[in-house]
């Protein structure tokens, strides 16, 4: 019910009736007061006049939880269920188990810290409290498992955009997978997923945005930033929760009709830091430097090498860097 009553607030600006918050919820005079208590220990100003009814004032600068998350999103399959945790030890674990236990595709988790957040190839995930998103989808689409990395991409595309939106930054993307600003890290994703040969029975996106904070540890320093760092002021962290999951369900939709990148590619072409930049990629196998010319249908990375080849790089193994830093 808070999820509904803050939802029906912040839609109106003006005063909401105790009578009509009654009749849209079905509940009773008392049970929207005693939510309306819990919504002020929240840190909202809540405005309450006799014959007129209950206005925000002001919301708490940057609260994150269930209903904060929940109440910002409207949208058909993502974000059907939101779960929220002050602590969890990586959001991909959790959400793992869940989409294990039968939740739906769309489900999202998101937690405050990680204790132990991943990123690729066994590596960390630093995750403090209070300051920034660490969330996981869990989707169940109906695709071939090898189609299902490309979905890395696809939320790439869409953090970026989000923060684009919402904070007029110039984020863009390291391909694959991390979403830079002013050349350093802002987000990265993690997607794994459980698949059969030909069935992808679930994947989870894991999605670690530093959003209010100032500091990182020296051996990140260099190389990492936040939205605090880059605009100069906090900002809600549900709601960008909220703007990236939107982006998310408009570039999933279109990413379903093909099972590829063909009608996205452009889009993320544009936003993409290494097109027209040398780059280093290095595998498992070996290494190759050549210039980036953006992504094919499939999402790798179309590299032209010195020897005028263009290489289709592919995500699996490989680490890219610009030539003289991180991107
Ligand atoms: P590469 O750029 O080498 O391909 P990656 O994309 O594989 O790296 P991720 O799995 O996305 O890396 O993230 C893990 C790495 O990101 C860590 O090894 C560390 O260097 C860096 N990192 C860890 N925590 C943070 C953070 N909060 N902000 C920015 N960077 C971080």
């Amino acid at each position: 019910m808070k999820t509904e009553i803050l939802k029906i607030l912040r839609e109106n600006s003006g005063y909401v009736s105790g009578q009509e918050l009654c009749r849209r919820l079905g509940v009773s005079r008392t049970a929207i007061w005693k939510t309306m208590q819990q919504i002020k220990a929240d840190g909202y100003e809540v405005e309450a006049v006799p014959n007129k009814g209950y206005r925000f004032v002001r919301e708490p600068e940057d609260l994150l939880n269930e209903s904060e998350i929940k109440s910002r999103i409207a949208l058909e399959e993502i974000g059907c269920q939101v779960y929220f945790k002050e602590e969890v030890d990586s959001t991909n674990t959790w959400a793992k188990k869940l989409a294990e236990e039968g939740a739906p595709s769309g489900t999202l988790v998101c937690a405050d810290a990680q204790t132990r957040g991943k990123g690729r190839r066994g590596r960390s995930w630093e995750s403090p409290r209070g300051s920034s998103l660490y969330m996981s989808l869990i989707l169940k689409p109906d695709i071939l498992p090898l189609h299902a990395s490309t979905l890395t991409l696809v939320m790439g595309l869409s953090v970026a955009e989000a923060i684009r939106e919402k904070t007029g930054l110039d984020a863009g993307i390291k391909w694959p997978n991390d979403v830079v600003v002013s050349g350093k890290k802002l987000c990265g994703i993690l997607t794994e997923m459980s698949a059969q040969m030909d069935y992808v029975e679930y994947v989870i996106i894991g999605v670690g945005i530093n959003v209010n904070r100032k500091e990182f540890p020296k051996e990140l320093s260099d190389m990492a930033t936040s939205v605090e760092l880059e605009l100069g002021h906090k900002i809600s962290r549900a709601d960008l929760a909220a703007k990236v999951m939107e982006h998310f369900e408009k570039n999933y939709q279109i990413f379903l009709k093909t099972g590829d990148m063909s009608v996205l590619r452009s889009d993320y072409d544009k936003v993409l830091v290494n097109r027209n930049r040398q780059v280093k990629v290095t595998s498992p196998g070996g290494h190759c430097e050549g210039m980036a010319l953006g992504i094919n249908d499939k999402g790798e990375l179309l590299v032209e090498c010195s020897d005028h080849e263009i290489r289709e790089v592919y995500a699996g193994e490989v680490s890219v860097r610009g030539l003289y830093g991180y991107v």
